[in-house]
């Protein structure tokens, strides 16, 4: 992802904070610990409580440095996690989060101004209402998802796909999101603040783009839709859906017609938006892939290729793998001539 992320601070450096931190980092925060400059004793378990005295600590092998002063952490780009002592009260209208997690978060964490968008609370202490996390980190990401829509990595790949389309590197129907004028006003609205989508478009040409959609595209979105993650608010999942959907009849890698920064943030996004989808894919195969074989299976057309990968330079290797057991109906080794594909023989549109 090429802009700044959405921030979230977690109160706290001790291990279920640090993994709170952590999981926010997958789903696309930039994420800032608050810490107390005396932090208490951990109890011994991995966390990033050594960054306060240490000035750096490492988990999960990603890196947490202390930094003084949020708000140059916040001008330099905030790349990475930090943790900083200054107070939540000083540190919440430097950072404005979008999410603020923490054990016991009080009266404080409200905004001072009150013309500031308050952020999505969640207390990391059980019995804390409606607001808390049942289940520690991982309760987190599905606190957000049932308050807060699509994270910020899911935000990332919608808006990432229209912008691909704008700028030609995928079908212009992808421009739409194969949605009609007020579904795709909400959405960009969500997703692409910075862009007027009325801008976008000659009056008449967008109806004639979201009806260029492929045969296919429907199908896979629903495919996408039936393993929507439990919590996940329908029209959300929807946008996501479509996004990926779209991405999926591009010719590049799908990390990259998603506008992500690589596979694995499509792994990240897969099983934190559509997770019994990505827990079929036992084999780690490439997800476009993955996706139309599924997606196959859903028709009875075994072995269903994605429609644009003629020109992929992992072509052979991706297609040289066979198909994995417990996709029905097709135990061949499924690498069919690369022409096939140009020509359109074999592919479904
Ligand atoms: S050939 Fe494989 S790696 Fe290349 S774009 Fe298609 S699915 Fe992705």
């Amino acid at each position: 992802m090429q802009t700044l992320r959405p921030c979230a601070v977690v109160c706290g450096t001790d291990d279920v904070a640090s993994a709170a931190a952590l999981r926010l980092v997958e789903a696309g925060y930039t994420v800032l610990l608050a810490a107390d400059a005396a932090p208490a004793a951990t109890r011994g378990a991995p966390s990033f409580a050594a960054a306060v005295k240490d000035g750096e600590a490492r988990l999960d092998g990603v890196r947490c440095r202390r930094v003084e002063d949020a708000a140059a952490w916040l001008r330099d780009g905030a790349h990475d996690i930090a943790c900083c002592a200054q107070p939540l009260h000083a540190l919440l209208p430097i950072l404005e989060p979008e999410v603020l997690v923490g054990a016991g978060i009080g009266a404080d964490a409200a905004p001072l101004d009150p013309s500031r968008r308050a952020p999505l609370m969640i207390a990391l202490d059980p019995g804390a209402g409606d607001g808390a996390a049942p289940d520690g980190a991982d309760g987190v990401l599905q606190t957000i998802l049932r308050h807060g829509g699509l994270p910020p990595l899911a935000r990332a790949a919608v808006a990432g796909v229209v912008r691909n389309a704008l700028t030609g590197d995928l079908a212009l129907f992808a421009a739409t999101l194969g949605f009609n004028r007020h579904e795709f006003r909400a959405l960009v609205a969500a997703c692409l603040p910075d862009v007027e989508p009325e801008c976008e478009w000659e009056a008449g040409a967008y109806g004639l783009c979201a009806s260029r959609a492929p045969a296919l595209f429907a199908p896979l979105t629903e495919l996408l839709l039936a393993h929507r993650a439990p919590g996940l608010a329908e029209r959300p999942a929807r946008w996501l859906a479509h996004a990926l959907a779209a991405a999926g009849f591009g010719a590049r890698h799908l990390w990259q017609d998603l506008g992500l920064s690589g596979r694995a943030e499509v792994s990240r996004l897969l099983g934190l938006c559509f997770p019994t989808l990505a827990a079929r894919n036992v084999t780690d195969m490439k997800w476009k892939r993955h996706m139309f074989l599924v997606l196959g299976e859903r028709l009875g057309r075994p072995g269903l290729m994605p429609p644009n990968c003629a020109s992929c330079d992992s072509y052979p290797s991706c297609f040289g793998l066979p198909v994995p057991e417990g996709f029905s109906g097709d135990r061949r080794a499924a690498f069919p001539h690369r022409d096939a594909g140009r020509s359109g023989k074999g592919m479904t549109l």
